[in-house]
């Protein structure tokens, strides 16, 4: 089949498989340069298949050299439809994993499932024994509570006051205002049990009562503050509701693991191009920003630097965990130079001086990178076999 991109709203329905093949090989080659060791050996990853997932699946698999069990939600190509990119990602991941001699294997469904939960419990004890490490990296639209069955949807929407800013449209480079009216509380309760702390415990209280932990266990989630700019459509409004919950969770389970000397933290990851934040109205305007920014300063970090420099933290035993129980692998985007250097630009954008004042062709071009296009070595006119098989996945 011949794939091209091609779209709903903002979201790339189609991806390229070869294109995904090079995102995870080229992440794999950057972890490859550095000499890493030591720690966790048996890591479960719950969302492994794009963005901070699936890095960190890399990093310790590529860095560390750690079996993984990682847990995803993708379709395979069928009929005229390619597979999605985390199917490509993950095939393409377990293949390079075989070949090097790494233990991984894929669950492919709904991780806010009991049936997921179930047989990855299952499949922990038949290889593993124990896990050392879970990581919780899930972004989604919408999450069926297992016990009652109800579907909450997630919001991004201000909360009180409507939110009127500056946006991108990333696609046509126009700028235009956006106004967004303000969530009511059901939507702010919805969004809190889609993207908040929930799932995230059931995950380790069933671990737990299954002893499928290993005695020193540490458990993390990712969790995003961002700039003043973003405030009210990010931190302070239904997202950051559910982050909040996500991270009074991250407490509650601290506590719980303490009985095998356990660990749970929160890691904040800086702003970057994703599946999920790209849809977030103003985040793409802001990371385009942000990463000229830091681009001029050479402090840029994409999803795999990000990772590295966690795990590194973590392995080192040095955590330096803030007063919340949170790592900032963000100090970098919100150093007092960078944000006013943000802000300065922010003030001035227009559609007409866009692509000189910000990065908004490179958030482009990663946002397609994303799909598996805009790879210069790759003929997206020719035929390429979209019937990728996923070896290992259960
Ligand atoms: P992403 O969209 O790239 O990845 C989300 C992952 O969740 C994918 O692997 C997807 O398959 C998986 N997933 C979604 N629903 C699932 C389900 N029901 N069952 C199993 N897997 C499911 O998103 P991301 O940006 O990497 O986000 C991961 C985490 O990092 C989120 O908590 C996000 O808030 C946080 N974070 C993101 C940013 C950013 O700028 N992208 C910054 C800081 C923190």
């Amino acid at each position: 089949m011949i794939v091209k991109p091609k779209f709903r709203d903002f979201i790339c329905v189609t991806a390229h498989p070869e294109g995904c093949r090079k995102n995870v090989l080229e992440q794999i080659d950057y972890v490859e340069k550095f000499k890493l060791s030591g720690g966790f050996k048996k890591v479960l990853i719950i969302g492994a298949s794009t963005g901070y997932g699936l890095s960190s699946r890399i990093v310790s698999t590529f860095g560390y050299k750690a079996s993984t069990i990682g847990i995803i939600f993708e379709k395979q190509a069928s009929g005229n439809r390619t597979g999605t990119a985390g199917w490509y990602n993950t095939a393409a991941f377990e293949q390079e994993a075989l070949n090097k001699g790494y233990y991984s294997k894929t669950i492919n469904g709904d991780a806010f499932s009991k049936e997921i939960k179930d047989k990855t419990i299952e499949l922990i004890k038949k290889d593993f024994g124990k896990v050392d490490i879970v990581i919780y990296s899930i972004a989604s639209p919408k999450r069926k509570d297992p016990l009652t069955g109800k579907i909450s949807y997630s919001a991004l929407k201000p909360i009180e006051k409507a939110y009127k800013n500056k946006t991108v449209n990333f696609h046509t480079f126009k700028v235009s205002n956006v106004e967004i009216e303000p969530a009511s509380e059901d939507e702010i309760e919805q969004t809190v049990n889609v993207m908040g702390g929930q799932d995230w415990k059931l995950w380790i209280d069933a671990l737990m009562n299954e002893k499928v932990l290993e005695q020193g266990a540490t458990t993390i989630a990712y969790s995003y503050i961002g700039p003043e700019i973003t405030y009210p459509i990010y931190r302070q409004g239904t997202i950051g509701k559910a982050k909040e919950n996500l991270e009074a969770t991250s407490l509650q389970l601290d506590q719980k693991l303490k009985a095998i000397n356990g660990k749970a933290f929160i890691s904040v990851n800086k702003a970057l191009v994703t599946q999920s934040s790209s849809a977030i109205p103003v985040v793409p305007l802001y990371v385009s920003v942000l990463d000229k920014v830091m681009k001029e300063k050479n402090i840029q970090e994409g999803c795999i630097e990000q990772m590295c420099r966690l795990f590194s933290k973590i392995n080192s035993g040095n955590l330096q965990l803030d007063e919340k129980n949170r790592i900032r692998l963000d100090d970098m985007e919100m150093r007092k130079d960078v944000q006013e250097e943000v802000c300065n630009i922010w003030d001035r954008i227009t559609t007409e001086n866009i692509t000189n004042l910000t990065n908004i062709k490179e958030f482009q071009r990663d946002f397609f990178k994303l799909f598996g296009f805009e790879y210069s070595d790759i003929d997206y006119e020719k035929d390429t076999n979209v019937d990728v098989d996923m070896i290992n996945m259960i």
